[in-house]
C-alpha cells in the first residue's frame, strides 16, 4: 500500500494505492499537515510537492510559504507536483510522449518521453518561468514570466472568469496558448494534458482549437483535460510503486 501526497500551497491531497485501486483520504491545510500525525497505514509514500528539484535537491519553493514535515522511515521518494502530474498523465492515457500542465496557484510543467519522466538537470519544463514580455515581478524572483499572466495568483479571480468564460477573450490567455505552441514544437508530444484548479477545467475544445492554430498541422498532439484535483497524489504513488517496487 503506497500513499500519495500532493503538497500544495494551499492544500495538501491524500491517496492511497492499494492493488491498483486508489483510496482516496481527502484533503487538509498544508499548514495543518505532518506526516507523522496521519493515521493511515503504508509501506511507502510518494510525495508530489510544489519544490523545484536540481540534481535531487530542492532549491527553490516559489509559490510554497512553508514546507511542512515530511519525514518517514519509510521507503519515500519526493518529487516536483507537475512531475508527477505528468507521470498520471502518462499512466492514464497509455501515451508514451506527454507534455503536461497544471495551472493552478502556479504553473508547472512535466515532460514524458518515451513512458519516463524527462528532467534534465532537474529542473526541464517549468515553462511558467519562460520569458515573454513586460515587466511584471514573477514569485521566482523573475519578470515578465508566463506566470506572471495566466495563473491562479496573477489572474486573482480565476473562478468566476473561468464560470462567465471570460478567460478565453484574456491577453492572458493568448500568452498561455503562445507559450504551449512553442512547447510542443520543441517536444513533439503526443498529448498535451492540463491539470490543476484552474487548468483542469479549462474547456478542452478552446484549448485545441487556440493551440492547434499556432502549430503546423502535422505537429499537432490529442489535447486532454484532466478533471482530478487527486491527480497529482495518484502520480505520486504511481513514481513511488514504479521506481521503489523492489524495496518494500
Ligand atoms: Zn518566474
Amino acid at each position: 500500500m503506497i500513499l500519495g501526497l500532493d503538497i500544495g500551497g494551499t492544500n495538501t491531497d491524500i491517496v492511497l494505492l492499494d492493488k491498483n485501486e486508489f483510496k482516496i483520504f481527502g484533503t487538509i491545510k498544508t499548514k495543518d499537515f505532518d506526516l507523522r500525525e496521519l493515521e493511515i497505514d503504508y509501506e511507502a509514500v510518494g510525495i508530489g510537492i510544489a519544490v523545484w528539484f536540481k540534481r535531487g535537491k530542492m532549491v527553490l519553493a516559489p509559490n510554497l510559504e512553508k514546507i511542512p514535515f515530511i519525514e518517514t522511515e519509510k521507503p519515500k521518494i519526493l518529487e516536483n507536483d507537475a512531475k508527477c502530474f505528468a507521470y498520471f498523465s502518462a499512466n492514464t492515457t497509455g501515451k508514451k510522449n506527454v507534455l503536461a500542465l497544471t495551472i493552478g496557484t502556479g504553473i508547472g510543467t512535466g515532460i514524458v518521453i518515451k513512458g519516463e519522466l524527462y528532467k534534465g538537470d532537474g529542473l526541464a519544463g517549468e515553462m511558467g518561468h519562460t520569458f515573454v514580455g513586460g515587466r511584471r515581478k514573477c514569485k521566482c524572483g523573475g519578470y515578465g514570466h508566463l506566470e506572471c499572466y495566466f495563473s491562479g495568483w496573477a489572474i486573482g479571480d480565476a473562478k468566476s472568469r473561468l464560470e462567465d468564460r471570460s478567460i478565453y477573450g484574456t491577453r492572458s490567455f493568448k500568452l498561455f496558448c503562445k507559450s504551449v505552441a512553442a512547447a510542443i514544437m520543441l517536444l513533439n508530444p503526443e498529448i498535451v494534458t492540463f491539470g490543476g484548479r484552474i487548468g483542469g477545467r479549462l474547456d478542452e475544445l478552446i484549448l485545441k482549437k487556440e493551440i492547434s492554430n499556432l502549430v503546423p498541422k502535422v505537429f499537432e498532439p490529442e489535447f486532454r483535460v484532466i478533471r482530478d484535483d487527486f491527480a497529482v497524489a495518484k502520480g505520486a504513488a504511481m513514481l513511488a510503486r514504479d521506481v521503489l517496487g523492489k524495496r518494500f
